[in-house]
Parts: C-alpha cells; structure tokens; sequence
C-alpha cells in the first residue's frame, strides 16, 4: 500500500480560494486567475502516490509549488480541496489533535535553514523536537543521541551550533527531524543553502543513511542534477501543475512535454 496518496489536491492563497475551483477545472492559467480574482494558485489538481521506503522528488523552479505541496503533506496549510492519505488514512479530515499524533509519530520535517538554536547545545536542539512533544528526559536523551550517531556527529553533542559548519548544522537539523524516529521525512531545499561540495557529501550522506533507515523521503529541490542523484522518482512542477512523474531516466529519455525537455537538456 501506497504510504503518502495525494488525490486532486489543489491550494489557492486569497480571500476566497473556492472561487478558483470552477475556473481550474475549465482550464484557466494562474495567471489568468490571479487576474480574475486576486487569488494565487500554489498547487493546482496534484495526483499521485509514494511508496514506502521510496525518495520521492518533487522538482520544479522558484514559484512553482513546491513548498506549498510539501507543507500540504503535513497540513501545515489547508487544502482548498483534495485528500491527503497517510498510511490509508486522510490527514485532510482529522481533528487537529488526530493531526498531532500523525505529526509525532509519523512525519518530520527539515527545512533549507536549519533553524538551530544558537544558545542550545547540539544534543539540545536535537532534544528540541522530542520536548516539545513531551517526552521523558531520558528517553529525549537517548533518542537523541542516537540520532546524532545516525548523522555521524555524537562527538559534538555539546557544542553549540555557530562552532559547526555548514554542512554539520544541516546534519544537527537531519539529526533532529530523525529523532523521533518517523516513517516519512519531508526535506524542502535541505540542501540548497550549502556550498556545491558540502551539498554532494550530504546527497551522500542522505543516501547510506537511507540505506540504514529505510525511511519515506519527500525531498524538494529546484535543482535537476539534485534530483536526478538521489530521487528514486522525481514529480516535475510547473505552475502548481506537476507536468511529469517518473524514474530519473524515464524523465531524461522520454521527456512529456517542451517543458521537461527543457529541463533536462542542459543536464550532461
Ligand atoms: P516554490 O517552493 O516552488 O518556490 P511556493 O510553493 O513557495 O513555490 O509558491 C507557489 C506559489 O504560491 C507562488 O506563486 C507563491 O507566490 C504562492 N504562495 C506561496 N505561499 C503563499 C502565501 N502564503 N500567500 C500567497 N501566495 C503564496
Ligand atoms: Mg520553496
């Protein structure tokens, strides 16, 4: 069974997003509605589904929709229509203490700025997730370290985050989306801040640990050789739209569309 299933889903930021719903269906651009209406179209009708253990890439330029999907997947923000399955089970109609537990058990997030705290140890922040949730100072402890050591870096559990690279601060956020041990992990532009090098040894990184975890990965980037490194199947985004979904080399052999062609004609 499919672990993440997204039927119809569809957002529209403004003051009344229905609206918008009649005129997508007739085939209105966004342009044409944010004219119309004054309503911006962030995804528009997404359909698909993730399997476990899968990376799951969802691709496409700045403005394309890419992080108001993957804030849908955990109900960060409302969907103007759609479902939203997790494990079978529609996110979409839960009460938000139903949502909670989804969020504890079962999905983390780590975003492109690590947002660390600068005056909490390393062991600290990652401790953060745990505490908020409530969890007991020992199992917090523990669970923590082990995250740490998933991420290579239980020797600076108690530095602090400015005496870290870059590239290890990005680590302390893995560490700490990983604590708790979800089954889904949602990463929007993880890596897009990071230096080109660093960014190659965390594409690593992600991929031997996902050897060991065996985790559900929904990885955004807006960079295709990102995407074609490390994506199992990569869903390309335009407009709100997703104008393709396939295995890295199905997208770059057999491009849907002009657009995708594009895309990966300048891929060597
Ligand atoms: P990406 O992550 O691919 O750069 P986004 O999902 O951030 O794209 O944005 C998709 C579209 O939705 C853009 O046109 C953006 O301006 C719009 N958008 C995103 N968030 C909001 C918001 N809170 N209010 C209004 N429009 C938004
Ligand atoms: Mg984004």
């Amino acid at each position: 069974m499919a672990i993440i299933e997204v039927k119809q889903l569809t957002k529209v930021f403004g003051s009344e997003p229905e609206r918008a719903l009649p005129l997508l269906d007739q085939g209105w651009g966004k342009e044409r509605i944010y004219k119309e209406l004054r309503c911006t179209v962030g995804v528009n009708r997404v359909h698909f589904s993730i399997e476990p253990g899968e990376i799951f890439v969802i691709m496409g330029l700045s403005g394309s929709g890419k992080s108001t999907l993957v804030r849908l997947l955990n109900r960060l923000i409302e969907p103007t229509q759609g479902s939203i399955l997790v494990h079978g089970k529609d996110i979409t109609q839960m009460s938000q203490e139903q949502l909670r537990r989804v969020r504890r058990e079962t999905m983390s997030m780590v975003f492109q700025k690590f947002a660390l705290f600068p005056h909490r140890t390393v062991l600290e922040n990652v401790e953060y997730g745990l505490e908020v949730q409530g969890a007991a100072k020992k199992e917090r402890r523990d669970k923590a370290l082990a995250a740490l050591q998933l991420v290579e870096l239980e020797a600076w559990g108690e530095s602090y985050p400015e005496q870290l690279s870059g590239g290890m601060q990005q680590r302390v956020g893995l560490a700490r989306a990983l604590a708790n041990d979800p089954d889904i992990l949602l990463m929007d532009e993880a890596f897009s801040a990071l230096d080109p090098l660093i960014r190659k040894d965390m594409q690593d990184e992600l991929l031997s640990l996902q050897e060991k975890m065996k985790k559900t990965i929904v990885f955004i980037t807006h960079d295709l050789d990102e995407a074609l490194r490390i994506g199992d199947r990569i869903a390309l985004m335009k407009d709100g739209v997703v104008v393709q979904i396939g295995t890295p080399e199905e997208i770059m052999i057999n491009p849907a569309n002009e657009y995708v062609e594009r895309f990966v004609e300048d891929v060597d």
